[in-house]
């Protein structure tokens, strides 16, 4: 049996952990502006995980499938829900668009020779694009960045 990964929704205040879960490579929908009825009915709907720092929320009894996001600080936040849903932060990481949460695909580095800078053209073979706002990622010193900043918030997450 393949079991589906996790998908969540995250609530207003929550857009940080939103963006990292995307990093790597979760369904996260987020919506900076959202009624706790909307949330909650669009979490039921899509099977989602509610992530939110509303204690009140938390206890409605239609949003039995939440978490509580107990601290403000992101570090800490994608530690608690890394380790609460055995979250692989290996395998899907940068497979998603951070923007809009679709998945990104390989696109030939021809096809977009013509809006790459120049630099970027000539030091890098690997290039995907996002299905819905066609962002071009590439695998780049952010991600280094990225990556790092990822073993800082987990050096004391034992796996
Ligand atoms: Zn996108």
């Amino acid at each position: 049996m393949i079991l589906e990964p996790v998908k969540f929704i995250a609530d207003a205040m929550l857009g940080r952990l939103a963006r990292w879960l995307r990093i790597l490579g979760y369904d996260v929908v987020y919506e900076s502006v959202i009624s706790d009825d909307d949330l909650i009915a669009r979490a039921l709907k899509e099977s989602r995980v509610i992530l939110t720092m509303d204690r009140n929320l938390v206890e409605r009894k239609s949003a039995k499938n939440s978490f509580f996001i107990e601290s403000s600080d992101y570090k800490e936040q994608l530690r608690q829900v890394i380790i609460r849903y055995n979250i692989d932060y290996k395998s899907k990481i940068f497979t998603r668009c951070i923007l809009c949460n679709e998945q990104i695909d390989t696109i030939e580095k021809e096809r977009i020779k013509n809006i790459l800078p120049q630099y970027v053209y000539m030091n890098h073979d690997k290039f995907y694009n996002c299905r819905r706002c066609s962002r071009i990622y590439w695998p780049g010193t952010h991600r280094i960045k990225i990556i790092s900043k990822l073993n800082e918030i987990l050096k004391d997450v034992n796996r």
